[in-house]
């Protein structure tokens, strides 16, 4: 009886520490709480003497913390010193990129105990009227305009009615507002134009996307003067001019920040007078738009050796508008991207003088371009290429989904074989996961937040997403993905998608280096407070607020021991969730690996210190965690958004699923690789103590998925609601969709066929004999053999290859291959005539051998 009472009081002990750690009690509650428990225990327990005596021991080591004084002086003292002297150096463009931006959900996530009700407090996206008139109006019609193959084949550029319809319609004026003549569209509603045009060509979605995203343009907005607003907006709006932003040099790629294109103040000639300005040298590569570009928005680095604008002699990157038709500025080469022919080109400078207010918000500005740049980054990044991504996966998905359907091998629709399936299911799983992310982030956007880590995690998850969405159609269309032609709607895409892992941050250095290494310091709910305590000029008032920061921590810490090992144990059956729908488990499971990742994260900080910049794999594996826990919110959010539909359901399963395994094995590759055993060892007790539990979707989810994206439908339709599916002649999404429905529409009449076929009533092999035969047989009326045949017509087409004459990609007329179209007679005479002359030869020589 004795022991089991002692039972009971332990598990007072323990359980009421596991719990007030698990709800984040503050230390004063936990210890007037703890204090009562121990009273209660020394009154009516019946603990010996001495083990009393250690418990109170224990107890008064609990109250010395909250003697804020004391522990000012005696504990948070020494330790600041300590980590002053173990502060890693950080340079002024680490700094800016760590300050640019806000913390979002992303903080939440990070903080072990994410509040769901903060995201789920965020409107739905949606389009306003305008919005949407110009997605069903203009942006349809450019893409009908459209015709890829003549674009990259053919011209080599957009035709001249496409660029005035885009220059007529203000596609490269969405983010301008309406006073100088824009559009001044919302986030969401520039991703939306993005998708669509992504969904049918390259060339457009990225010659759009980009005076849209990160140019002269958006710098202008945010930082620009009134007088360079008013000379350039209304010009970027109507057409006029045409931007392009040159950040990146040859010796400068993903290390943007060591450019060594300069610009030196100095005196100089302009519009005939002698003033201060800047003389400037550059040589830029890979420049979007520059080519045809009117003005370049130029990073460079500000030297002024003479002093003539202030006591610095430099001042560091900086960014200036520079029209290209000054003398010195060179634009007009183009490089050729992958054979994806939008303009993208080098540009240089040879001494180009200008004044100094064309620095982007005056010369106030000088050296500011690279937080400019930042800034700027932690909102664009999350829309142009992840709405690219998000448009190439919605019309992979389509495509995809009819073809496997009107595609048979074995007498059979391929995506009936469950390995096709498997495929299918990715790609529209995938899309799901880069719809969801897109559009709740941009709508997070438009509600005023500034994301910085989010919007790496799009940049990098979404543009690899959509790689594996178009590795994984073209291996579904097998041969037809692969032969170029204008029926080919696939292989541009699939060539394009490098673009996009290169651009804005390569996605391998993002991965390894941004998304974690910002969010470590940025989301972290102390780290930075931290930090900022420790530089903190005033070391009073620095030492007051380390010391909130670090107990702060320290409850934090032990919190996310708490929290991590009851929600593994448990598999976080008993956390609480914002809803209770069917999606409610999923909830839970982000909650419990936010405590794990929260826990990990701090001890890899805490024993790595500035060496876990250096591991890229750990914080690599760090961030894909965090990615993971982000983009499953958005999925579960997304689905909120949609209406909770039920049919979207094996989508929303498969997706948080695929995730959250993702997490559990990054996590574990993360414990297996920890430099510190012991740490490890210790993590993985608290992080793992069942071992590694969650599971990869069932073959079943992935059956539902095939069914969902194989059927004309609703769940269908939604999944790639923003690609462009017209049916048109042209447009082979569309066509699909309708051979799809026909396919199924006609499946009745193929049994028939099939049937009778099996039962000898006809004996053809060859598909159109065999609806002539069932129609001589009357096994099908005359109506249902020509619905047969229209249809057989239309797949054939659709599944038909381009063949082209012999010469057509000969690009050496000078050098004309052996054989073309017009010499073939010719050669083929020539070829028998040698081939006479030979056997003659030979003849002759024979008769002679005789004689
Ligand atoms: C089609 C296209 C359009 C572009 N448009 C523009 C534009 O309009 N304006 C502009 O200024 N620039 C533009 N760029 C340039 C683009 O931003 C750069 O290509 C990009 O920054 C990468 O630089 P890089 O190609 O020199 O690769 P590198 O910097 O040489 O990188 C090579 C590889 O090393 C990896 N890597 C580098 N450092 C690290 C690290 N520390 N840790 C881990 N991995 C690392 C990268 O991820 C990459 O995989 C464009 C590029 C392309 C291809």
């Amino acid at each position: 009886m004795s022991g089991l009472v002692g039972l009971l009081w332990a598990l007072l002990f323990v359980g009421g520490g596991i719990y007030l750690a698990y709800q984040r009690v503050d230390l004063r509650t936990s210890t007037i709480a703890t204090g009562l428990a121990l009273a209660a225990y020394t009154v009516f327990g019946d603990g010996a003497w001495w083990w009393l005596i250690i418990l109170w021991a224990l107890f008064g080591l609990m109250v010395v913390p909250n003697l804020v004084e004391v522990r000012r002086e005696k504990i948070t003292k020494p330790l600041l010193d300590v980590y002053r002297k173990m502060l890693p150096a950080m340079s002024d463009t680490e700094r800016e990129a760590l300050e640019a931006g806000n913390v979002w959900w992303d903080g939440e996530l990070f903080s072990g105990m994410p509040d769901w009700d903060k995201l789920m407090s965020f409107p739905a996206p949606q389009l306003t009227e305008e919005e949407q008139a110009f997605v069903d109006g203009p942006c349809e019609e450019l893409c009908r305009m459209i015709d890829d193959w003549e674009i990259n084949h053919k011209i080599g550029d957009m035709p001249r009615e496409v660029w005035d319809y885009i220059i007529r319609k203000k596609f490269f004026a969405m983010i301008i507002p309406r006073k100088y003549g824009g559009l001044e569209f919302s986030a969401y509603a520039n991703s939306v134009v993005i998708q669509k045009l992504a969904s049918r060509s390259a060339v457009a979605s990225s010659t759009i996307g980009v005076p849209n995203s990160l140019g002269p343009a958006e710098l202008l907005l945010h930082y620009g003067t009134e007088e360079q607003k008013d000379r350039y907006l209304p010009g970027l709006a109507s057409g006029d001019e045409i931007p392009c932003f040159a950040l990146t040099s040859p010796q400068a790629g993903s290390d943007a920040a060591s450019i060594i294109d300069t610009g030196i103040v100095c005196k100089g000639k302009w519009e005939g007078k002698t003033i201060t300005g800047i003389r400037l040298n550059w040589d830029k590569r890979y420049i979007t738009l520059a080519p045809i570009a009117t003005v370049l928005g130029l990073a460079f680095k500000l030297y002024d050796p003479d002093h003539l604008i202030g006591d610095q002699d430099e001042y560091g990157i900086t960014a200036a508008l520079i029209p290209t038709d000054l003398e010195g500025v060179e634009v007009g080469r183009r490089h050729n991207p992958l054979s994806v022919a939008f303009m993208n080109g080098p540009t240089r400078g040879r001494d180009v003088f200008v004044p100094l207010d064309f620095i982007i918000g005056g010369p106030e500005m000088a050296g500011k371009g690279w937080k400019m740049l930042v800034e700027l980054l932690s909102v664009g990044r999350a829309i142009t290429l992840p709405s690219t991504a998000s448009g190439g996966g919605q019309a992979a998905s389509y495509a995809t989904g009819a073809y496997a359907t009107i595609r048979k091998q074995f007498n059979t629709s391929i995506a009936n074989f469950e390995g096709v399936g498997d495929a299918l299911t990715r790609i529209a799983g995938h899309t799901y996961i880069m719809n969801a992310a897109v559009c709740v982030t941009s709508g997070a956007i438009d509600e005023g937040e500034k994301p910085a880590v989010p919007s790496a995690i799009l940049k990098y998850h979404c543009t690899e997403l959509s790689r594996r969405c178009a590795n994984d159609a073209m291996d579904i269309h097998g041969g037809k993905g692969v032969m170029m032609g204008p029926t080919n709607y696939l292989g541009r895409g699939y060539m394009a998608t490098p673009i996009a892992i290169t651009v804005e941050g390569a996605n391998i250095l993002t991965r390894s280096l941004i998304i974690y290494g910002q969010g470590a310091i940025r989301c972290h709910p102390f780290v930075l407070r931290e930090l900022q305590a420790a530089g903190d000029e005033d070391h009073d008032r620095g030492l007051i607020d380390f010391d909130k920061a670090l107990f702060g921590h320290i409850g934090y810490a032990i919190s996310n021991l708490a929290r991590s090992f009851f929600l593994a144990l448990t598999h976080a059956k008993f956390s609480s969730v914002p809803l209770n729908t069917p999606t409610r488990r999923y909830y839970q499971n982000i909650n419990r690996y936010s405590a794990a990742f929260a826990l990990a994260s701090d001890f890899a900080m805490l024993t790595l210190g500035g060496d876990l910049k250096k591991r890229e794999l750990l914080s690599a594996r760090l961030g894909d965690i965090l990615s993971s826990m982000y983009l499953a919110s958005c999925v579960l959010k997304h689905f909120e958004n949609e209406g909770r539909r039920a049919t979207d359901l094996p989508l929303v399963e498969w997706s948080v699923r695929t995730l959250m395994y993702q997490a559990q094995e990054a996590l574990h590759a993360f414990l297996l690789n920890f430099p510190n055993r012991w740490v490890s060892w210790f993590l993985r007790f608290f992080i793992f103590p069942r071992g590694r539990t969650y599971k990869i979707p069932s073959d079943d989810i992935g059956h539902r998925v095939v069914e969902l994206v194989t059927t004309p439908g609703e769940a269908r339709e939604r999944l790639s609601r923003y690609a462009y599916t017209t049916l048109e002649p042209g447009n082979p999404l569309g066509q699909l969709q309708e051979a799809l429905e026909l396919t199924l529409e006609h499946a009745p009449l193929e049994k028939r066929l099939r049937q009778a076929r099996r039962e000898g009533l006809i004996a053809a092999d060859y598909l159109g004999l065999q609806i002539d035969h069932a129609e001589k047989a009357q096994v099908i009326s005359k109506a249902e053999a020509n619905s047969l045949r229209e249809y057989h017509a239309k797949v054939g087409a659709l599944l038909d290859v381009d063949e082209f004459p012999l010469d057509e990609f000969l690009h050496r007329p000078e050098a004309p291959a052996v054989v073309t179209t017009e010499n073939r007679e010719a050669v083929t005479k020539k070829k028998k005539k040698t081939a006479r002359k030979k056997a003659a030869k030979k003849t002759a020589k024979k008769k002679t051998a005789k004689t």
